[in-house]
């Protein structure tokens, strides 16, 4: 199992994960498919699949397109999300292959209410595994709240991701680490490992590198979505549950 990653757009991140032995891949969100096709012709693969994170343009806007361009490709998505060209309609657990790759559909309402996250592993190798969380989970970040609750957005994040392997690659929607590591420093400023990442994703910046994939470890320990428990978040919102700390960190990023 490989992933390639494909920028697409001004700041989406476009992937293929790419089964060597079989030469087959699958592409995650590919907004701009004649980017994807490209990427794959280069890396000498057949595109089967396309996993859809969720409806919106930037993310499913491509779906249309490789279905024309791929005859008899698969487009999965979740059910109760409006998926553009979906053939194969996921709810929570669902598990598919590609080639020798396990898939297993991760419903996460928050961002969207049909929000599908998607764990890819080898057989016997789940610690290993990656996942690609769209715009539910970013690096040091998550997405905006439009279609759900604080309450469900947070259990995605807290009870579904956080219960992957901490070893798990965190392959996400958007490059947008460096305003994120900007406001976990702003509401979490003795946390040194956020410091040192801040410096580290500028420097990606300067250099036009990504900063994916991250880990689900590293995000335990810079995400402040993530941390609404900890003891050090709870002071932007005093005697707050961790659900009541994540809606205010969220609303605090709005306007950030
Ligand atoms: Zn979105």
């Amino acid at each position: 199992m490989r992933v390639v990653v494909v920028p697409v757009l001004s700041d989406n991140y476009a992937y293929l994960l790419i089964d060597d032995e079989k030469r087959i891949a699958a592409c995650v969100d590919p907004a701009e498919a004649h980017l994807v096709l490209a990427k794959a012709k280069e890396e000498k693969v057949d595109i089967v699949a396309v996993l859809t994170t969720h409806h919106h343009y930037d993310h499913a806007g491509g779906n249309a397109e490789m279905v024309k361009q791929v005859p008899g490709i698969k487009v999965y998505g979740g059910r109760i999300d409006n998926v553009a060209a979906c053939t194969d309609f996921l709810d929570h657990g669902n598990k598919f292959n590609i080639g020798s790759i396990e898939v297993l559909a991760l419903h996460t309402p928050g961002h969207t209410r049909g929000s599908i996250c998607y764990f890819c592993s080898e057989p016997g190798k789940e610690k290993e595994g990656s996942v690609f969380t769209g715009d539910t989970l970013f690096v040091a970040g998550c997405g905006r709240m439009f279609e759900s609750t604080p309450k469900e957005f947070h259990d995605s994040l807290v009870n579904v991701l956080g219960s992957l392997p901490p070893e798990t690659h965190v392959y996400v929607g958007h490059e947008y680490t460096v305003k994120n590591l900007q406001f976990a420093v702003a509401v979490d400023g003795s946390n040194e490992s956020l410091k040192q990442m801040l410096d580290w994703a500028q420097e990606q910046k300067v250099q036009r590198k990504f900063t994916v994939p991250s880990t689900m470890k590293n995000e335990w320990l810079i995400n402040p979505f993530l941390r609404s428990a900890d003891d050090s978040m709870r002071s932007i919102c005093p005697g707050c549950s961790p659900v009541e700390v994540f809606a205010t960190l969220r609303k605090k990023k709005d306007s950030f």
